[in-house]
């Protein structure tokens, strides 16, 4: 069997299993090592089951009102070493998803499924991008300019957002982004006073720990002439201009301070420190997204007390200023604290 028809097959049995209103039925079409991993499509949550009771307690939780159809291989699956995977489109009741599988002897060894559009909300781009130019309209017609200045002057004063995002590095940014093109009033709080400053402020050599075609936004690229592993404060100033391309309502220089939910008014209040005053945001959806990696922890070890050189969190970690090594660790991404040697170049024993 091709590589397409065994995709193909394994989706149409896929398919018929989740609407036989039998979890067995679906666990059969996995490996006895498996894993299915759902953003947002079955389980509206990220989610990951393993094996066959994993697989059962999904679908017994989900599959009815799911309604999971119309899986279609998308391209060309492959085969390779013994796995045969296909990219594949699908719909649910309310939204059209995308997903890989990846089989080995017939069976789904791991299944990603995942959420792409809500059906009657598509964003508004390529052919259904909005028109911009106003042609015929009267006198007193609002120019982009104007309506962006109003829309900057009354959200969050006059006009509640009905999002707030409390933090604006790369993950409320692109949020952020997203949840413009779908027309929803939003405010991304950032204490720092730019946006990018995330990126700047770490240590002076950092680049970018991925290929930059890994590391997109959404709807603008990173230019093809960017550097593999680009500098972190060029990273700084793309996110600077995205957010200003992007038309984000973002309020830098802003600090959240709280946060509490009205069950009667079903809403947020979120009070911020902006300008030195206390500004109360009440939207209807709060979206924290303040980094999970960004806070420093340092460990206590035994014998850091009797240690003569340097010793601080990689966030602190100072610009190289000399060419004298310097002992620090590699990656400042799983935040460990970082030790240099006293003059003498030893560690002091315990
Ligand atoms: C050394 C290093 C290399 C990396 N390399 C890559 C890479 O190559 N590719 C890649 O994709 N990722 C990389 N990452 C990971 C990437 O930087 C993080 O995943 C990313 O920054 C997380 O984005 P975020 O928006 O969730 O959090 P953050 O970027 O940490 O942003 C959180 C923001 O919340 C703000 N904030 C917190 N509390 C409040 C408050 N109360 N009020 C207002 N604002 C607040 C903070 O000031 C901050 O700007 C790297 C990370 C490090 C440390």
């Amino acid at each position: 069997m091709s590589a397409n028809e065994a995709v193909k097959t394994w989706l149409a049995a896929f398919e018929k299993a989740l609407g036989s209103g039998d979890p067995a039925a679906v666990s059969k079409l996995f490996g006895e090592e498996s894993y299915w991993r759902d953003l947002v499509a079955f389980t509206w949550n990220i989610k990951t089951v393993e094996g066959a009771e994993g697989v059962e307690d999904l679908v017994r939780n989900t599959a009815a009102h799911t309604k999971a159809s119309n899986f279609r291989l998308d391209g060309d699956a492959s085969e390779a070493d013994g796995v045969t995977e296909g990219w594949f489109t699908f719909e649910t009741g309310v939204a059209r998803g995308y997903g890989l599988v990846r089989l080995r002897d017939g069976k789904a060894w791991t299944l990603l499924t995942t959420m792409v559009e809500l059906k009657g909300h598509e964003e508004k781009a390529g052919f259904t991008r909005p028109l911009g130019a106003k042609h015929g309209h009267g006198v007193g017609t609002k120019s982009w300019r104007e309506e962006r200045d109003e829309e900057l002057a009354t959200l969050g004063h006059t006009k509640q957002p009905y999002c707030v995002i409390i933090g604006g590095g790369q993950g409320g940014i692109a949020l952020g982004a997203r949840l413009k093109q779908l027309g929803v009033p939003t405010i991304i709080v950032e204490k720092n006073e730019r946006p990018g400053d995330s990126w700047r402020k770490r240590y002076k050599s950092l680049c970018l720990h991925d290929p930059v075609w890994y590391d997109h936004l959404p709807y603008i690229d990173f230019p093809k002439n960017w550097p593999v592993f680009s500098p972190k404060d060029k990273i700084g100033d793309w996110l600077e201009m995205y957010t200003r391309v992007m038309e984000l309502n973002y309020w830098a220089s802003t600090e959240a301070l709280s946060a509490k939910y009205d069950e009667q008014a079903k809403e947020w209040a979120v009070v911020v420190r902006r300008d030195g005053k206390e500004i109360t945001l009440r939207p209807k959806q709060l979206v924290f997204a303040t980094g999970m990696s960004g806070k420093a922890n340092v460990p206590q070890f035994r014998g850091m007390e009797k240690f003569q050189g340097d010793q601080h969190h990689s966030s602190q970690h100072p610009a190289r200023t000399s060419t004298r090594a310097r002992r620090r660790s590699s990656s400042a991404r799983t935040t460990p604290p970082t030790i240099s040697p006293p003059r003498s170049g030893k560690l002091a024993r315990t």
